[in-house]
């Protein structure tokens, strides 16, 4: 099994990840076992010490022979991620990794740990093909999209680090899993949906996390979420909207010239009324751009009335971005708009500003 970054007869930035555990459902991983000649209940064994100890050393294994943890270990469990950086804020509770993946792209994590809960915020694609003006990742393009075991072990390597008490505050476990880092996660639906069924699902089959805490934010991939809608997984759906009127959204999600912000809206609700699940639409406010009270009236207008809340963030802006965050009492005005229509609103907490917190900036600073 070769090392990361030892692929050297692929292309650099383009290779497929060798195939791991974590790809595989309870089903193929026996499979698997048994075509290495082992029998099928070691799969099971392996599992149970992957997603519930949390133990990636065979030494610990010791419920398999010696020769089976080997054998497993070099053919279902490559390493996938290689830390290239990892560093804290906010007192050590933010915890944010830059990973190298196998073929030298990059992706990045956060672990965000509050009094009663801990968030994973993680990557589904090395870089997005989305284009969003705003975003650092958008600018840097496409590299691939993730395997599902990559995306899984960006949960896993943060769960080993709060078992191994290596986060400020004690051993913990991980609550909450948001699909918000790096990529457009329903652009890499097959992966993405078999990776929030690898979260969900109870052990020895997968983390058991509760798909109530599980976010999936989406640029608008219409015919993708109303996909998502009957997969018979209840997570949250986040809607990146940012704007009410298709103008200015052509601008600033440009997919919206593809699906308008109503055919995007109209997919939520059908999301909402399938899963019972209140949609989040995530809205940056950048000033002068999009935080007019006009705009806060028309989108209390579109959203009045449906199983909704919106989450304002303020806008996080990239390197020499010409724009910044909206005004306080702007922020405070658009808030007590929405609020007047009767819409859900809450403006989003900034965790790990000053290391470069979220939305590609870390990859961005590491060529
Ligand atoms: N591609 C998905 C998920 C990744 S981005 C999506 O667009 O939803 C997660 C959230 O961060 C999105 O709402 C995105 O619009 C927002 N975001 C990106 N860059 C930002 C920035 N510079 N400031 C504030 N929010 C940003």
């Amino acid at each position: 099994m070769p090392k990361p970054g030892e692929l050297i007869f692929e292309s650099p930035r383009r290779g497929k990840p060798p195939v791991h555990l974590m790809d595989l459902d309870p089903a193929e991983r026996k499979k698997a076992v048994t075509d290495l000649g082992l029998p099928g209940f070691r799969a099971d064994q392996v599992s149970r010490h992957w997603l519930s100890r949390l133990s990636d050393d065979p030494q610990e294994w010791s419920d398999l022979p010696e020769g089976a943890r080997e054998t497993i270990r070099a053919a279902l469990l490559p390493t996938l991620l290689t830390p290239v950086r990892t560093i804290a804020c906010d007192e050590g509770t933010t915890v944010k990794s830059l990973w190298r993946l196998h073929d030298g792209a990059l992706v990045e994590s956060v672990l965000m740990r509050y009094p009663e809960r801990v968030t994973m915020c993680i990557s589904s694609q090395a870089g997005c093909g989305m284009n969003c003006p705003f975003c650092a990742t958008g600018q840097a393009g496409l590299t691939r999209n993730l395997s599902t075991a990559e995306i899984v072990e960006q949960v896993i390597a943060g769960a080993r680090a709060l078992q191994h008490g290596e986060v400020d505050g004690g051993p913990g476990r991980v609550t909450n899993v948001v699909f918000m880092g790096m990529g457009e996660p329903l652009a890499n639906y097959r992966a993405v949906v078999a990776a929030v069924r690898r979260l969900v699902e109870p052990s020895p089959a997968g983390l058991g996390i509760s798909a109530r805490g599980i976010t999936v934010s989406t640029v608008g991939l219409v015919p993708r979420i109303r996909e998502l809608a009957h997969e018979g997984l209840p997570v949250t759906l986040a809607v990146s909207l940012h704007a009410p009127d298709d103008a200015l959204r052509d601008t600033l999600v440009p997919v919206n010239t593809r699906w308008k912000v109503r055919e995007v809206l109209d997919a939520a609700w059908e999301y909402a009324r399938s899963t019972h699940r209140r949609v989040s639409i995530e809205y940056a406010l950048i000033k002068d751009v999009n935080d007019q009270r006009w705009r806060a009236e028309l989108l209390g207008d579109l959203l009045a009335g449906h199983l909704v809340h919106v989450n304002l963030i303020p806008l996080n802006p990239t390197p020499g971005s010409k724009w910044t965050a909206s005004r306080p009492e702007d922020e405070r005005a658009f808030v007590r708009a929405l609020k007047g229509k009767g819409v859900a609103v809450t403006v989003r907490d900034t965790r790990g500003r000053e290391i470069d917190g979220a939305c590609g900036q870390l990859a961005a600073a590491n060529p």
